[in-house]
């Protein structure tokens, strides 16, 4: 059965997108540590990152490195933080999170409650600032 994650590439849920190419999606995290908190995934469909071939690996490092700009430049913060955590949702992804503190990375702090129309403008404006 195909992923939440590729049931949202194919279009089949809606998601907040930020960026996509041939290969690699963008999009918010629907239950965000930190404000901007995005996924990078891979189309292609596999559970841990660390079984993905190489070249899909290195291809989606690079993806993310271009999102993590478009972050910077949209949020303000100390830094982007890069997460793998894979247990919730078995199709690689990398946790993109615009930090000033270490709690905006822990996964078992509070999180962030926004509402659809931020989650809309924000994804807007990430993806304006996105270089392909
Ligand atoms: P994990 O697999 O543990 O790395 O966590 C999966 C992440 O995916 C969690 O942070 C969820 O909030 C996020 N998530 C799950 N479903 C969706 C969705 N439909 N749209 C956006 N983010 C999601």
């Amino acid at each position: 059965m195909a992923s939440i994650f590729t049931k949202i590439i194919q279009g089949e849920i809606p998601s907040y997108k930020v960026a996509e190419d041939k290969n690699y999606y963008a999009f918010l995290d629907i239950n965000p540590n930190a404000k901007g908190h995005t996924l990078v995934i891979p189309k292609k469909e596999v559970d841990k990152l660390f079984d993905l071939d190489t070249e899909t690996y290195a291809g989606l490092m690079q993806f993310s490195y271009k999102v993590s700009k478009a972050l910077e430049k949209t949020v303000t913060c100390n830094r982007v933080g890069m997460s793998v955590v894979g247990l919730e949702v078995p199709h690689a992804h990398v946790h993109l999170i615009p930090i000033n503190r270490v709690s905006d990375i822990n996964f078992t702090s509070k999180k962030l409650s926004m509402q659809h129309d931020d989650f809309v403008k924000l994804a807007k404006e990430i993806a304006s600032n996105f270089e392909a």
